[in-house]
C-alpha cells in the first residue's frame, strides 16, 4: 500500500457537490480513511489567449489516499471518475466540473506519455502547495519538478517552505466563534446559538476551514469563569456543529479555545479536532489529553491569562527573536510530552505579554517564525486587538479594516494561519489579492 497525494479542483457547476462526489468515489478506492486538506478558492490558471469567460475561480483541495495498485490503475480510475462527473475532454485548462491530478506517489518518479510523477506543475502552483503543505509539510519533492525555465532553486525546500514563498500563497482562516457574554471585540455577538450557526453557514466551504469555539473571554480584566460554566456555554454549539456536519467530507475542523483540561476532555469527546490553548501548555493534564487524543494543538505564548497590560516581554531583544526561542523550547518540551510537531501549531500571542509596540514588531518581523522553518504552521491572532489603537480610533468591533490590512501584509510574508472575527471579509479580500499577485 502506497500513500498517494491527489489534487482535486472544480470550477464549473456546484463546486462543493462536485468535490464531495469525487471524494466519495476516491474513498471507495482507498485502503484507509482519506486524509483531506482544507478547501481553497483560487484564481484559474489560464493559457495565453484563453477566452475571458474561462476566468472562473476554482475550489481546490488535496487528498492523501492509501492505494494498493499501480499508478496506471489509479490514473485510469481517476479519469473514470472525471468522466462520470461530466468532465468533457476539451481544450487545455478549460473550465471543468472536476479535475483529479496525481500529485505525488510515495517513493515513485515516473515519466511516461500518459503519466508524470511527481506532477510537473506542483512547485509553480499555490493552489497545490497550500493544501499539500497541510498534509505533508515536510515532504521534499524529488527532482526539480515544475520550476519554470529550468531553474533548479528550491531543490531541498519542503512543501511547507515552497507554499509560504509562493506569491499567491493564501493563509488558512480560523473563524472566531465566541459564546461569551463579555467578549471584547464582538460584544457577545455570537453568544446566541442561532447567530453562531448563521455565521457558520456563511463561513462554509473555502471561507473558514477552522472554527474556533471559545467560552472564556481572555481580554484584559475579564472575569474568571468556572470550567462548568465554560462548558455550559460551548456545549450546545459543539453539539449543533457535530449534527450539522455529520457525514460530510468537506467540513470545517472544530477548534476549542480553552486552557482547561476538564473542558478540553469533554470537547474532544464531542468531536473537537483542535485544542487552542492560550496558556501555552501550562497544565500537564491538558497536555496529557492532547497526547492521547492525537488532536491538533495550538500552543500560544502568554505571560498571564487574562492578559495583564503590565506583564510584558523584556526590551533588551527583539520580541520576535525571544518568541522564536520560546517556540523552539516549547516544541522540544511538547515532543518530550509525546506531542510530535506534526500536530502542533505555534501562536506568538499578539496582545498577550507584549506592549502594543511589541505586538506590532512581532507582526513586522513575522518572517523570523517561518525561516529557517520549524516545520510547524504559525498562527496570527491579531484580529481587532488593542495594539491597533496606536493608529486607529475605531472601537474594537469596528477594527476590521485595520485587521485586514495587517492580514494582507502577513499573507505576503507567507503566514500560515490567521485567526479572525470576519472570515468572509478576509476570504473575499484574499481571493481578489491572489488574482493580482
Ligand atoms: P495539468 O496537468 O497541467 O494540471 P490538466 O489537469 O488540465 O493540466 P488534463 O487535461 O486533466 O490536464 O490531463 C492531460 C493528461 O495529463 C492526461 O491525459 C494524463 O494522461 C496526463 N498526465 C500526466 N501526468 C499526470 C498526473 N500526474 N496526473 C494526472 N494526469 C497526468
Ligand atoms: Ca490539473
Ligand atoms: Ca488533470
Amino acid at each position: 500500500v502506497a500513500t498517494v497525494y491527489l489534487g482535486l479542483g472544480a470550477n464549473l457547476g456546484d463546486r462543493s457537490a462536485n468535490l464531495e462526489a469525487a471524494l466519495e468515489r476516491l474513498a471507495a478506492l482507498a485502503r484507509a480513511e482519506l486524509r483531506l486538506s482544507s478547501v481553497y478558492e483560487t484564481p484559474a490558471l489560464l493559457p495565453e489567449g484563453a477566452p475571458e469567460s474561462w476566468n472562473r475561480p476554482y475550489w481546490n483541495l488535496v487528498a492523501a489516499l492509501e492505494f494498493e495498485g499501480s499508478p496506471a490503475e489509479l490514473l485510469h480510475a481517476t479519469q473514470r471518475i472525471e468522466a462520470d462527473l461530466g468532465r468533457i475532454r476539451g481544450e487545455r485548462w478549460a473550465p471543468r466540473p472536476i479535475d483529479l491530478d496525481l500529485l505525488h506517489w510515495e517513493g515513485v518518479t515516473l515519466a511516461t506519455p500518459t503519466l508524470t510523477l511527481p506532477h510537473p506543475g506542483i512547485r509553480g502552483r499555490a493552489f497545490v502547495l497550500d493544501p499539500l503543505a497541510e498534509l505533508a509539510p515536510g515532504l521534499r519533492l524529488p527532482g526539480g519538478s515544475g520550476m519554470p525555465d529550468g531553474q533548479m532553486a528550491d531543490e531541498g525546500a519542503s512543501v511547507l517552505e515552497l507554499a509560504r514563498r509562493h506569491p499567491k500563497h493564501q493563509p488558512r482562516l480560523m473563524g472566531i466563534l465566541n459564546v461569551t457574554p463579555d467578549s471584547f471585540s464582538d460584544g457577545g455577538k455570537h453568544a446566541g446559538l442561532d447567530a453562531a450557526l448563521a455565521a457558520v453557514d456563511a463561513w462554509s466551504g473555502p471561507v473558514a476551514p477552522i472554527l474556533d469555539v471559545g467560552g472564556e473571554s481572555t481580554r484584559p480584566g475579564a472575569g474568571a469563569v468556572s470550567p462548568d460554566e465554560e462548558w455550559a456555554r460551548i456545549r450546545p454549539l459543539l453539539e449543533a456543529l457535530r449534527a450539522r456536519f455529520a457525514g460530510r467530507r468537506l467540513r470545517p475542523r472544530i477548534s476549542v479555545d480553552t486552557r482547561r483540561a476538564e473542558v478540553a476532555a469533554r470537547a474532544l469527546a464531542l468531536g473537537a479536532d483542535w485544542i487552542n490553548d492560550v496558556s501555552g501548555g501550562a497544565d500537564p493534564a491538558l497536555l496529557e489529553l492532547v497526547r492521547a487524543a492525537r488532536c491538533t494543538y495550538v500552543v500560544m505564548h502568554s505571560l498571564t491569562v487574562p492578559a495583564d497590560p503590565r506583564a510584558t516581554l523584556g526590551r533588551d531583544h527583539p520580541p520576535a527573536a525571544q518568541l522564536r526561542r520560546w517556540f523552539e523550547a516549547k516544541l522540544a518540551e511538547l515532543d518530550r510530552a509525546g506531542i510530535a510537531r506534526d500536530r502542533v501549531v505555534l501562536d506568538p500571542g499578539i496582545g498577550f505579554g507584549k506592549t502594543p509596540f511589541q505586538s506590532l514588531e512581532v507582526l513586522r518581523d513575522w518572517e523570523r517564525f517561518l525561516a529557517p522553518s520549524l516545520g510547524v504552521p504559525v498562527l496570527a491572532g491579531h484580529s481587532r486587538k488593542s495594539f491597533l489603537k496606536d493608529f486607529s480610533s475605531a472601537p474594537a468591533p469596528s477594527r476590521d479594516p485595520e485587521t485586514l490590512g495587517v492580514s494582507l501584509a502577513l499573507a505576503a510574508k507567507g503566514a500560515d494561519l490567521l485567526r479572525v472575527h470576519d472570515p468572509v471579509l478576509h476570504h473575499r479580500a484574499l481571493l481578489a489579492w491572489s488574482h493580482v499577485r
